[in-house]
């Protein structure tokens, strides 16, 4: 458990608790979890990406006795929780509005929809590691949600190794100023470091931004190798303002992206390297097109 928990990125008190056996499941301990099924609910935990936070990273919650009412950061008064469930729970304890974080639910729910992701389940390394290293231990075995229809298809394949090239492209059909959103599509090439076809998708995702869509895009590539147990990525897209936000090196300040940034981020996390790296739309033209076939299915 220590071990699951370290590799999430955990340090400090909640390692010494799973030690000490305060902690014996990897599971949101908040008296209401709202990390969306999508994600895998309560038992789903990201790893902290680098240079920003994530709603359902695990954190530390004072509780039995909350440490308003005095309650010390020991391992017996430990509790595993998501950051966000965290926070909402005190917020509502204190009264205060919870619409917000309730919308970051809601936004999480959406791209993890939006990504088809049936379950990503909690990095696959770390419980592998811990299986083969861990003695069994009586603990019930972790419940799993049960599966969307057609889940069984989506299940992981087996890790592959080497690096895989994968260019994302999004893209809508554009609109005048003032008008309202248009349709826009998403466009993925997965392959081999020879250039040899794994997988591709050519996708309309609804009225959408042209960053919305290339962030889209993007989270829809990283799902994709995932699903084909690829560990390690080249990434390319022509959107500089995704480069430069996922590799850190811009602030994301639009709201709207924050959320697709974290999921990201996120999903980056759960692979072994990530580079993405900006190319000029004329080496990007597979992806792009199947952008244009996309938006072409719209006459
Ligand atoms: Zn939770």
């Amino acid at each position: 458990m220590a071990r699951e928990l370290r590799a999430l990125g955990v340090k400090g008190t909640l390692v010494r608790a799973a030690e000490l056996g305060y902690i014996t499941e990897l599971k949101c301990g908040m008296p209401k979890c709202f990390c969306p099924e999508e994600w895998g609910g309560a038992s789903y935990f990201e790893r902290r990406p680098t240079r920003s936070w994530s709603d359902w990273e695990p954190t530390h919650k004072h509780f039995p006795i909350p440490k308003r009412d005095g309650g010390k950061a020991t391992p017996d008064n430990t509790v595993l929780a998501h950051r966000l469930c965290n926070r909402l729970d005190y917020s509502l304890s204190n009264g205060r509005s919870i619409e917000k974080d309730l919308a970051r639910v809601q936004a999480a729910r959406e791209s993890a929809a939006a990504a088809n992701l049936p379950h990503p389940a909690p990095a696959a390394e770390a419980v592998a590691e811990v299986a083969a290293h861990e003695p069994p231990s009586p603990r019930p075995p972790r419940k799993r949600k049960p599966e969307p229809p057609g889940a069984e298809a989506e299940a992981l394949a087996a890790p592959k190794r080497g690096y895989f090239l994968l260019n994302t492209d999004g893209g809508n059909l554009g609109r005048g100023p003032g008008e309202p959103l248009t349709h826009a599509a998403i466009g993925v090439v997965l392959r081999t470091r020879r250039l040899i076809p794994v997988a591709q998708i050519s996708e309309l995702i609804g009225p959408a931004t042209h960053n919305v869509a290339e962030y889209r895009a993007l989270i829809a590539g990283l799902t994709l190798a995932r699903r084909h147990g690829v560990r390690q990525i080249r990434a390319y897209t022509d959107s500089e303002l995704v480069v430069e936000q996922v590799n850190g090196r811009s602030a994301v300040r639009q709201a709207h992206l924050n959320e697709l940034h974290e999921v990201a981020t996120g999903l980056i996390a759960h692979f072994q390297s990530v580079r993405l790296s900006w190319v000029p739309r004329e080496m990007n033209a597979e992806a792009d097109q199947l952008v244009r076939n996309a938006l072409a299915s719209l006459d």
